[in-house]
């Protein structure tokens, strides 16, 4: 093997012929060349491109933003006082979220937000054209991450096999009214009468 064999992996003659072999396969291959912005490209449907907002559910309970590893989305909410719906009810308190943004210049896309939000706020989006020039414009308001919402898409279909959802074993419940008539129907409900005192006490052996 020569020097120049070495450094290759080839042998000789064998090694040359393979090199062309891989030449002309190539040269008979087309070409993949993605013309993107001209064609857009085929993404997967779950494509982890940015973050959208569905500002109704959220309820400003920050735990997306304390489990965030770069702590790159802001909140600001405030308590909004509610009046009692009836005579003698109780006053209710509320979160009214007053800012959410990320900073996409620092979020590195692993998702921990969308999980951890117990109220599906946080969605993934396939769109990825949001490039900036300035850095500094990666930081986006709880509008522009609301526009993102109609790109995301459905949630994959339920196992056939998996338990119903709790909301929808809930809608399967017969109203309220309905399960009082029904009960009014049953036979009632007898008691195990339990043993007088008198009879539950041990019997003292004669003397
Ligand atoms: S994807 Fe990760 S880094 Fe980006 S905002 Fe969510 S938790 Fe933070
Ligand atoms: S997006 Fe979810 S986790 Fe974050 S503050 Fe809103 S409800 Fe809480």
């Amino acid at each position: 093997m020569t020097k120049r064999d070495k450094g290759t992996g080839g042998t000789g003659i064998p090694g040359l012929l393979k090199g062309l072999a891989t030449t002309a396969r190539t040269l008979a291959t087309p070409s993949h060349t993605a013309e993107y912005p001209d064609v857009s490209p085929t993404l997967p449907p779950r494509s982890r491109g940015v973050i959208a907002l569905l500002e109704e559910n959220c309820t400003s309970c920050m735990l997306c933003a304390r489990e965030c590893p770069d702590w790159c989305i802001y909140i600001d909410s405030h308590k909004e006082t509610i009046p009692a719906t009836t005579p003698g009810g109780r006053e209710r308190q509320r979160n009214v979220l007053d800012r959410f943004a990320i900073d996409f210049s620092l979020c590195m896309y692993c998702g921990i937000c969308i999980e951890v939000c117990p109220f599906d706020a946080l969605h993934w989006s396939p769109e990825f054209e949001y490039a900036e020039l300035d850095i500094r414009d990666l930081l986006h308001e709880k509008q522009r991450l609301a526009e993102w919402m109609p790109t995301v898409p459905p949630p994959p279909a339920l196992d056939e096999r998996s338990a119903e959802p709790a909301e929808i074993a809930a809608t399967h419940k017969p109203a309220r009214g309905a399960s009082r008539l029904v009960a009014k129907d049953r036979p009632a409900r007898v008691r195990p009468q339990r043993p007088a005192a008198d009879d539950a006490k041990p019997t003292e052996p004669d003397a």
